[in-house]
């Protein structure tokens, strides 16, 4: 499987926040998010840059396992990149996880559907909203094209509804402007106010800390939860931690 990194770290963002987890990155991504202040995505060694020399390779499952095993975590987070992009790889990966009994978390954009969301605790679903798309550059057209598939995100909102795992939708918002489309998607996939995440964008410590109290505002004037990034308060846009 396309690995970027495998590290234990603290859950820094959603319902989550803060518990001991074992995360497995995965490499590669269909999307190439760069958001209106100019910041790229946070893991553009994953998507941006894939062929960046610190990321793992290929690593087979077995040894994801066993790294894991070694964590003693009972977490485990699985995200990218876009984890979905190998839907066969991570099928089998989910399965093998699930079967020692590890509360699975899902992150992904929600572009990809596949057997793997039978075998996962959570979906924390992060559809990629019009404040993403990297204009001026060669991926605009495919960007735009790919950032929203909305057969697959009601099929996350479908199987959360039928109990085959809990879900989070979270949303990396960059102002109010992207309110009117966040309230569109709902409408569109069936999801409630009460699985809303609003996340502030941002890649470090002053962005975040900036866009914070305008984001807290807007999740208090239309209902939604907010969301931090722990991991940038307690260790900034470090790799790996
Ligand atoms: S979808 Fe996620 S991993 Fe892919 S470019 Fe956007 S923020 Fe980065």
């Amino acid at each position: 499987m396309r690995i970027s990194e495998l590290f234990y770290s603290l859950q820094g963002e959603g319902k989550r926040t803060g518990v001991p987890s074992f995360f497995i990155r995965t490499n590669f991504c269909n999307l190439r998010c760069r958001f209106k202040s100019g910041n790229l995505c946070d893991t553009p060694y994953t998507s941006w840059n894939p062929g960046d020399e610190k990321n793992l390779g290929d690593v087979q499952v077995d040894k994801i396992i066993e790294e894991y095993k070694k964590s003693g975590a009972a977490d485990t987070v699985i995200t990218g990149g876009e984890p979905s992009v190998q839907k066969e790889e991570l099928d089998i990966l989910c399965r093998e996880l699930k079967k020692l009994g590890a509360y699975i978390t899902l992150e992904t954009n929600g572009t990809i559907v596949s057997n793997f969301i039978n075998h996962i605790s959570l979906a924390s679903v992060s559809p990629k909203l019009s404040t993403s798309v990297p204009y001026g550059t060669e991926y605009e057209k495919s960007h735009s094209l790919n950032r929203l598939n909305i057969p697959a995100l009601k099929q996350y909102e479908e199987n959360f509804r039928k109990g085959t795992f809990d879900i989070q939708w979270k949303f990396v918002v960059c102002g109010e402007e992207d309110i009117a489309e966040i309230k569109l998607l709902q409408k569109e996939a069936g999801f409630s106010d009460r699985d809303v995440y609003l996340m502030p964008e941002g890649i470090n410590r002053e962005d975040i800390n900036k866009n914070s109290a305008i984001t807290a505002e807007l999740c208090k004037k239309y209902g939604y939860n907010f969301t931090g990034r722990l991991h940038i308060d307690l260790w900034g846009g470090r790799r790996g931690v």
